[in-house]
């Protein structure tokens, strides 16, 4: 259960952003792929979502208590932050993006998961209002990132595409 957000929109810094991480370790990678990308857009990633004016949910769709943590944690950010922009990424929101956002119209927009490090792409339109639903193609590239969201010293290396919920990853 999240605590009330006390921090005002208009006492954050501008491009801001937090990202929350559900499922496994693949999608640790494309949310360390995520924060990169921004990054080098001219983002700064925060640790807590009170000093962010974007929130990034990198949301897992595998099975029936997977979706749901990903709607309940969605619903959740907006509630707390109705002044944010909320963005749903990750497997579930590639899977359902326009249903998603059906579902969930207060969302700020949709992300495959396809190409994580294409999101500065649709971040304007985010940010405008415009509310993007936005699924890429397939982006095989190595993923730069430069901060990793294991214990320190670790990092996850993707070897595969896919859900096999086994995460098909090694931690180095
Ligand atoms: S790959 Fe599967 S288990 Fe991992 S986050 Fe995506 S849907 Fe969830």
């Amino acid at each position: 259960m999240m605590t009330e957000n006390t921090v005002s929109s208009s006492s954050l810094s501008s491009k801001t952003f937090y990202i929350e991480n559900l499922g496994c370790s693949k999608n640790q990678v494309d949310a360390e792929t995520i924060i990169a990308a921004l990054k080098r857009a001219g983002w700064k990633h925060c640790d807590s979502p009170d000093r962010a004016e974007l929130i990034i949910v990198n949301t897992c769709g595998f099975i029936k208590s997977a979706k749901e943590e990903s709607i309940n944690t969605l619903f959740e950010f907006r509630e707390q932050y109705p002044d944010r922009k909320v963005l749903a990424a990750g497997c579930f929101a590639q899977r359902y993006n326009e249903e998603l956002m059906d579902m969930i119209p207060e969302l700020d927009g949709v992300f495959g998961n396809r190409a994580p490090a294409m999101i500065p792409g649709i971040i304007n339109d985010v940010m405008s209002g415009d509310k993007p639903v936005y699924v890429p193609e397939q982006d095989l590239s190595v993923p730069l990132r430069d901060e990793f969201l294991s214990f320190k010293g670790s990092a996850f290396v993707k070897i595969g595409e896919g859900c096999n919920n086994r995460g098909l990853s090694i931690l180095l």
